[in-house]
């Protein structure tokens, strides 16, 4: 894959009609070492986030074992990308032959569930195998987080028990997770789920093996940004101590988001400009999916020179025939920006390369890798402390 400088180098040399995906390996590296080395335990990388088979060698390299999977096309994949590779199959609701396949062809024993339903699935699926590690998924508030997961799985605590002491009865191992929502603007949000997880403990009165904290670590966006990675680390940590579970039991999470978001930029060309919105050759049936759908508001600069010093508040319009196909931003760019000039568009490894269609004939495009650093790092500690600065915690 050819490399270059920047983005600005990438412009100068293709004058790209298509938009540009740029890889940045080296962020994807340094963000998996930070989770190898500092979560207080496994860190699951959560491939929905992206599933390019070059990011997963790249987080393989850098010591990311495990892989948090939920689909068999995702177990597929990983396997074939990283023979070695631990998969555990986290969506708590699975067709049977999925369940089977995974277990007997690609040597899957982790899996998580949420009724009782599930749990009989998964036993008959594998023939009622003995070396299970089963998790069980709590139901936990999204309060805290800028994308809610909170209503559609989890198992209520009120009924966790009856099922917390009938998967203790199949599984090797018992696991139980959670998912706080992704972007989880402070630590908070795992010390009140883990809160709850201590109360299922209680009530079921059973032996627990691993708990596994999920994802919704956050990157860093314009208008969040969030306190340091280690304070959450810290944390988790603390409030898993503290909970009535064997003493040999593991901590786990998954990141998604915090593991591959600095990972992607986007090269687009301005094709149209009216007044204050920009028409723009990819949008929310591409990579700008999040910022059309949700209103997230991703990092931009001009890769044009001699623009404006002066910045002025843009929305966007993706390049296919549907209204739908509008992101409202703010994005601030020059004023005098014009149809011709290239934007790159930062922090869209997570939830945005992975998102691309191909619907109205648009989704084509090259991939670059770039050796400069993402427009924001969680990782190379020259942040300002955030928490010198108003961090609101904004809910939805
Ligand atoms: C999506 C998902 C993740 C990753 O979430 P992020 O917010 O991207 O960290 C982890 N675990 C499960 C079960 C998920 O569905």
């Amino acid at each position: 894959m050819h490399s270059y400088h920047d983005a600005s180098a990438v412009v100068r040399a293709l004058s790209p009609d298509e938009p540009v995906i740029i890889n940045r390996p080296h962020a994807a590296a340094r963000a998996a070492s930070f989770f190898a080395e500092k979560f207080p335990g496994k860190s699951l990388y959560a491939v929905k986030a992206n599933p390019s088979p070059e990011l997963l060698q790249v987080l393989w390299a850098s010591g990311v074992t495990h892989y948090d999977v939920a689909s068999i096309a995702e177990v597929r994949l990983v396997r074939s990308v990283l023979p070695q590779a631990v998969l555990c199959f986290m969506h708590p609701v699975k067709p049977a032959g999925a369940i089977a396949e995974a277990y007997k062809v690609h040597g899957v024993r982790v899996f998580s569930l949420d009724t009782p339903e599930e749990l009989d699935k998964i036993v008959r699926a594998t023939d009622g195998a003995t070396d299970l590690s089963l998790c069980v998924r709590l139901r936990v508030s999204s309060d805290y987080s800028e994308l809610s997961l909170a209503s559609k799985f989890g198992v209520d605590l009120a009924d966790a028990a009856p099922l917390l002491q009938a998967t203790r009865q199949v599984a090797d191992a018992l696991g139980i997770c959670f998912h706080v929502g992704s972007q989880a603007m402070t630590p908070f949000a795992y010390v009140q789920a883990l809160e709850r997880v201590r109360a299922a403990i209680v009530d079921a009165s059973v032996t627990v093996d691993i708990i596994d904290v999920g994802g919704g670590f956050p990157s860093i966006y314009p208008g969040m940004e969030p306190p340091p990675l280690e304070d959450y680390f810290g944390a988790i940590h603390r409030a898993a101590e503290s909970l009535p579970v064997s003493y040999s039991s593991e901590l786990w999470c998954e990141p998604g988001r915090a593991l591959c978001a600095e990972y992607n930029s986007l090269v687009v060309r301005v094709e149209k400009g009216r007044g204050d919105e920009l028409y723009i050759n990819d949008g929310a049936y591409g990579a700008l999916y999040d910022a059309a759908h949700v209103g997230w508001r991703f990092p931009v600069r001009c890769l044009t020179e001699g623009r404006s010093e002066v910045l002025a508040p843009f929305a966007f319009y993706g390049p296919t025939c549907d209204d739908a196909d509008y992101m409202e931003g703010p994005f601030l760019l020059p004023a005098d920006i014009r149809p011709g000039d290239y934007i790159e568009i930062g922090m869209l490894g997570a939830y945005g390369a992975a998102m691309k269609t191909r619907f109205n004939g648009f989704g084509e495009g090259l991939v670059v890798e770039s050796t400069d650093e993402p427009m924001a790092s969680q990782y190379l500690g020259n942040r300002r402390d955030p928490r010198q600065s108003d961090n609101v915690v904004s809910l939805r």
